[in-house]
């Protein structure tokens, strides 16, 4: 069965290059033109491979990138970015991209890539360690069954969204997370929550895994910034 791609990337006479060359190869080719058209498409479809440009209408790459790495760890991802954008490069990386182009690159390096990387599937999925648990102290949280274990080792269902902002806080411990980052992460492009939501989600966590909900040692507020979390 022929291999499938969605292609981001709101250029049109490059994407249809893109496209055209891929087809060329036996791929079968989803366009998409924005963020937006994009994150419905890879929630409605299965690929093998998603090739995503950084700078894109509606939602750019980097936050499509991380609301696609909150459902799914393992399809390649890979950038296309800006010429000679390092940061843009070590920023992709680092969302979870598997590997990047610089523009404007030659469209038989990118096919060269793509054969490459879904060719590597096997092994790299198996190789990629998924974080399917987490463990913190006496506290454990399963992000396939979205059951957590909190301080007083009772357990409990929390709705995606909890479980979802938990794994986007722990996968970046240590670091402020922020707001917009948050809101553009776990929630849909077109809800806008009050910061007041995310405070509330806060408060929960601090009940289910702080010994003293009133002395946070794990989830911490940074006033006007974001939040954070420490293991
Ligand atoms: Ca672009």
């Amino acid at each position: 069965m022929a291999h499938r791609i969605l292609l981001v990337e709101d250029e049109e006479n490059l994407r249809s290059a893109i496209r055209l060359n891929l087809e060329m190869e036996g791929y079968e080719v989803t366009e998409a033109r924005d963020g937006k058209i994009a994150f419905d498409q890879f929630r409605s479809a299965h690929f093998d491979l998603i090739i995503l440009d950084v700078m894109l209408p509606e939602m750019d790459g980097y936050t499509l990138c991380r609301k696609i790495r909150l459902e799914n760890t393992k399809v390649p991802v890979i950038f296309l970015t800006a010429k000679g954008a390092s940061d843009e490069r070590v920023q992709g990386l680092k969302l979870g991209a598997d590997d990047y182009l610089a523009k404007p690159f030659n469209l038989e390096e990118l096919l060269l890539r793509v054969g490459s990387l879904l060719r590597r599937g096997i092994t790299s999925q198996e190789g990629k360690s998924e974080m399917n648990t987490y463990r913190f102290g006496k506290c454990e949280i399963n992000f396939l069954t979205f059951d957590v274990f909190g301080r007083d080792e009772k357990k409990r269902s929390l709705p995606k969204r909890e479980i979802q902002l938990l794994k986007l806080l722990i996968e970046r411990k240590n670091e402020v997370v922020s707001r917009e980052d948050i809101l553009r992460t776990v929630w849909e492009y077109d809800v806008y929550p009050s910061t007041r939501t995310i405070d509330n989600y806060i408060v929960n966590f601090r009940k289910y895994f702080e010994k003293n909900p009133r002395e946070p040692k794990h989830f911490f507020s940074v006033r006007g910034v974001g939040y954070k979390f420490n293991d």
